[in-house]
């Protein structure tokens, strides 16, 4: 197929600087969770991205001195010259296909504990720490020998991005480390000449371009990622104001709004192209190139950006993870491939947990060195042989549409009506639509694999499945929520648990609402239970969310949900407690225990609902395994459980299950490389 000519903007070239990008979709830096530590995935993940169509490719963030040091959290780092070796892998996979690569110099300031490194951060003043982990300490306020150290590191740090062959070396003016510290006055209070007045405090970023700028000389361009209020208009840190200064002196401005449950906002709080009206107002005041991110993954959107000049490239870190040949299918004319992100923030959540991200829609990502999985093509079927899969939540949906692209015959059978499991369910409760990407993409590739049926409706038990006679046979037929309480907190039913009273989450997310005053107990920590008290204080019930968790669905603090997700709650008015364990629930009183000293304390209820953990859907897997010794007179040569009725757990753990379930049916198990040092 070909390109719709409507998109030709999309394709055309661009100069940075003394370098030219093939196309304007442009992968921003972004964290990957490999960094220095794992510099072979790293490499094969962006070289993967640049094969996809991405005509821009950069690294995450690049540590260039030993004080600037985010462990756990794995930073790239170009401090010597095995960083250069290593970094240079990336830039031979990305060349390899035509692309620019580029390079994001970073230094944290207070954001980094160096707990690694046990260096002292250096900033524009001493800061208390803002590292995640929330270190005690502060930072040392920068004296004029230091400003000049910090200068060489750059200048260091940008001969060694020349010697690595990048295309493109970001000055990182954003994000709250350190050279956004000194633009904004509520840090920056110095009485010298990087204090005061705007000119003085852009001064530090000026020199700093200014001098990565002479190392390279114009053998790359130079970029600034920087970031503006998210409110025009509302600028009390006077960030447009030192943008002025020096808008025309980088090749490129990738542009982010100052709000990061914004920039990167999940979609349950934030749209498509949300910040893109502060972006082009930016982009007036400079003739350079513009990039932006705004989880574009609508060819339609992303031209409108183009064409509306909003910005010269399309930026993008989320829809590059979860789809890295986007820009290939709309070459190709393939709208309908494209595997759209639902923004759910999993692949940022796992960088802050300390490993290599992952995706829900692309379970192959992170996996393109270590298990040699590529995100469009996949080994052929092993033998003419036919696979039932039997239930269609996301495990069951993406082995089937994995299995049908190896081409073997595939039965997709389904006990209710509607296809997508527990996506149709949760996909309907206020913020999640999006989530309903993770059936629909599938759905839309298996509807058109002549090799697979779909049977909706039909729930299968052991003796069907011998009828059918398929050779292998895969269980996808997921888990239910318990609604006794047992979970991490209790480890046995709470008292009362069996009355009418109690609702199950299972009945909530089929369509009933209860009157009366709610109290929901949250010990599955992650969006169900805050999405569930959205809906019903929607729905008018006065509502109280109790957690025996410190932190309220703390999970959402690695997806960067939990502060939209607590204002959203509180603007709703849903009062919230955390730290109390659920005792008991007797005559419209629920019984709660603190976790910290056990004193006990009573909310009325009308109607309780515990969210706690769920119980594997295995009946039918365990059926068949009693029976494994007809399996061989029946001609049924594998079975196998995968998803949430082997181990219940997030979307995308089932998406992954679903997808190596398939790739692995019929071949060794692929080999899993570990990218390591070795001495
Ligand atoms: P996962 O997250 O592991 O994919 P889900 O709970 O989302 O699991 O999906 C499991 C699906 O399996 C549900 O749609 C359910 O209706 C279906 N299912 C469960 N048991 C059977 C069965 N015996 N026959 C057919 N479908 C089943
Ligand atoms: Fe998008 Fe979620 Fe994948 Fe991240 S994990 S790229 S937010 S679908």
């Amino acid at each position: 197929m070909a390109r719709d000519p409507r998109y030709d903007p999309l394709f055309e070239p661009l100069a940075i600087g003394p370098v030219t990008a093939p196309n304007r979709f442009y992968q921003v830096p972004h964290c990957s969770g490999m960094g220095y530590q794992r510099p072979q995935m790293l490499a094969a993940m962006r070289g993967v991205k640049a094969e996809g169509g991405w005509g821009v490719v950069c690294t995450e963030y690049c540590s260039i001195h030993a004080s600037s040091d985010e462990t756990p959290y794995p930073s790239a780092s170009l401090r010597d010259d095995d960083d250069v070796h290593n970094l240079r892998l990336m830039t031979e996979a990305v060349h390899a296909q035509g692309a620019l690569a580029g390079v994001e110099l970073w230094y944290g300031g207070h954001t980094s504990a160096n707990l690694y490194s046990r260096e002292i951060s250096l900033d524009v003043a001493s800061l208390p720490n803002q590292a995640t982990l929330g270190i005690p300490g502060q930072s040392q306020a920068m004296a004029g020998t230091d400003i000049r150290e910090f200068r060489d590191y750059h200048r260091d740090a940008a001969r060694r991005a020349l010697a690595a062959d990048f295309d493109i070396v970001y000055v990182y003016g954003n994000h709250y480390y350190l050279l956004h510290n000194f633009l904004n006055p509520y840090f920056n209070q110095r009485e010298d000449e990087y204090g005061g007045v705007a000119e003085n405090r852009v001064r530090l970023l000026r020199e700093v371009i200014e001098d990565v700028a002479e190392i390279v000389a114009g053998r790359c361009a130079v970029a600034v990622r920087y970031s503006i209020p998210t409110r025009f208009d509302k600028d009390p840190r006077g960030l447009i104001e030192c943008f002025r200064h020096i808008a025309e002196l980088p090749d490129l401005w990738d542009i982010t709004v100052d709000d990061y449950n914004q920039e990167m906002g999940s979609s349950r709080f934030t749209a498509e192209a949300e910040n893109q009206a502060t972006v082009a107002r930016l982009k007036r005041l400079t003739s350079k190139p513009v990039v932006a991110v705004g989880r574009f993954t609508s060819p339609d959107t992303m031209l409108s950006q183009i064409n509306s000049g909003t910005q010269d490239f399309i930026g993008a870190a989320r829809p590059s993870i979860a789809d890295p040949f986007l820009p290939a299918k709309i070459d190709q004319g393939r709208l309908e491939d494209i595997r759209e992100c639902i923004g759910c923030n999993v692949c940022y959540a796992h960088n802050s947990l300390g490993v290599p991200i992952r995706c829900t829609q692309n379970p192959g990502m992170g996996e393109e060195w270590r298990r040699g999985w590529h995100p469009e093509t996949i080994e052929t079927r092993h033998a003419d042989e036919s696979v039932l899969v039997v239930g269609s939540g996301p495990a069951g949906l993406e082995a089937a549409r994995a299995l049908g692209q190896r081409g073997y015959r595939v039965i997709l059978a389904e006990a209710r009506e509607e296809l997508g499991g527990r996506i149709n369910l949760e996909s309907r409760l206020p913020g999640l639509a999006q989530y309903a990407r993770v059936r629909d993409w599938r759905l839309g590739q298996l509807r058109r694999m002549a090799n697979v049926d779909i049977y909706p409706h039909n729930r299968i038990d052991a003796d069907t499945v011998f009828e059918l006679e398929s050779q292998h046979v895969v269980i996808a037929t997921g888990a239910r929520w318990r609604s006794d309480g047992v979970g991490g907190w209790n480890n046995s039913p709470f008292i009362g648990w069996e009355q009418d009273e109690v609702i199950g989450v299972e009945q909530i997310l089929n369509g009933y609402l209860p009157e009366g005053r709610v109290v929901i107990y949250d010990d599955d920590h992650y969006y169900l239970g805050t999405a569930i008290a959205l809906l019903l204080a929607a729905n008018g019930n006065p509502v109280t969310l109790v957690s025996p968790a410190e932190s309220i669905a703390r999970w959402s603090h690695f997806t960067e949900e939990h502060l939209p997700t607590m204002k959203a709650l509180i603007e709703a008015g849903v009062e919230l407690l955390g730290a109390r364990g659920l005792a008991g629930f007797e005559r419209g009183v629920v019984q709660l225990e603190c976790v910290f000293s056990g004193n006990e304390s009573q909310l009325a209820a009308d109607r309780l609902i515990p969210i706690s953990a769920r119980v594997a859907d295995d009946a039918l897997w365990l059926a068949l395994d009693r029976r494994r010794d007809e399996f061989e007179q029946r001609g049924l040569l594998s079975l196998q459980r995968i998803g949430d009725c082997r181990a219940p757990g997030i979307v995308a753990a089932a998406v992954y299950a679903g997808h190596k379930a398939a790739r692995e049916l019929g071949r060794e198990k692929d080999e899993f490389k570990r990218d390591r040092v070795i001495v």
